[in-house]
C-alpha cells in the first residue's frame, strides 16, 4: 500500500480533512515533512492528528519558531505574529511533541528513501528552481527524498545527462537510474497559485508518485484565522494560493 505523503499543514485542519478524505483507503502510513504549525488557527488539533496519526515525521522551521526553539529574528512580521500567538496557544503537551520532532534527513527504513524539511543538506534551504539542485546532486544519498518548505508542489528529476523539473499534473514512474527530490506541495498554505490543499502518495511497489489535489472550506479556516485576531493577510492568501 502506498504511503500518504503530507508537509506544511500550518495548522489549517480544514485542508488536512480534506486531503485525509480525498486519499481515503489508498494509503496504509502517513509521513510529514514539517510546518506542523504557524500561520493557521488549529495548531493543537493538527498536532494532536499528527500524534496519532503520522509514521515519520521531520519538523519544519516554523515548528521550530512555534516553540521557541529558533529565534524569531528572520521571520517577516506575519510569521512572527503566528508565531508567537501559537506558541501562547498550544498545550503543553503539544509543545513537547513539536519540540522532539526529528531533525530531517530521516531515512524510511522500510522504504529506503529520505524525508527532509528543505533540502538534503540543509534544513532550512529553499528548493526552488533547477538551479538551487545542481548544487546538491553530488550529495544525494538516496535515490528518492521527499522535501517541502517551498509550498511548491512537483520537485526535480536529477538524471545523468541534467536535471529538470517535475510538472506535477499526473503520475511519476521512477526510473531506476535517476534521482528524483519529490515535492508533495503545501497541505494548509499552496504557494503555487493553486489554492486547493495539495498531497502526494508513493507505491513503493509500484515505485509511482502520485500528486494530489484537493478543494477545501477555505472560508472556514480564514475565518478562524481572522478569529483567532491573527494578521489578515494570513487569511487571505489562502484563497489565492500565494
Ligand atoms: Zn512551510
Amino acid at each position: 500500500m502506498p504511503y500518504l505523503i503530507v508537509s506544511d499543514i500550518h495548522g489549517n485542519y480544514e485542508a488536512l480533512e480534506a486531503v485525509l478524505e480525498h486519499a481515503r483507503g489508498r494509503y496504509d502510513k502517513i509521513l510529514c515533512l514539517g510546518d506542523l504549525v504557524g500561520y493557521g488557527a488549529d495548531p493543537n488539533p493538527v498536532a494532536e492528528w499528527a500524534k496519532l496519526n503520522v509514521a515519520s515525521v521531520v519538523r519544519g522551521n516554523h515548528d521550530r519558531a512555534c516553540t521557541g526553539t529558533d529565534s524569531l529574528e528572520y521571520f517577516n512580521p506575519s510569521a512572527r505574529a503566528s508565531a508567537l500567538w501559537t506558541r501562547g496557544v498550544l498545550t503543553p503537551a503539544n509543545l513537547s511533541y513539536l519540540e522532539h520532532l526529528a531533525r530531517g534527513p530521516l531515512r524510511i527504513m522500510d522504504g529506503d528513501f529520505d524525508l527532509v524539511h528543505g533540502s538534503p543538506l540543509d534544513e532550512d534551504e529553499y528548493l526552488v528552481g533547477v538551479e538551487d539542485v545542481q548544487f546538491l546532486s553530488n550529495y544525494l544519498e538516496t535515490k528518492l527524498t521527499f522535501f517541502g518548505h517551498t509550498h511548491l508542489q512537483g520537485g526535480f528529476l536529477v538524471a545523468p545527462h541534467g536535471i529538470r523539473g517535475i510538472v506535477p499534473d499526473r503520475m511519476v514512474q521512477l526510473e531506476p537510474d535517476y534521482y528524483y527530490l519529490i515535492n508533495p506541495g503545501s497541505v494548509g498554505q499552496p504557494r503555487d497559485g493553486d489554492p486547493r490543499a495539495a498531497y502526494a502518495l508513493y507505491s513503493r511497489e509500484e515505485r509511482i508518485v502520485e500528486y494530489g489535489r484537493v478543494p477545501y472550506d477555505i472560508g472556514k479556516a480564514a475565518s478562524k484565522i481572522l478569529q483567532a485576531g491573527l494578521p489578515e493577510s494570513l487569511a487571505m492568501r489562502l484563497f489565492e494560493g500565494v
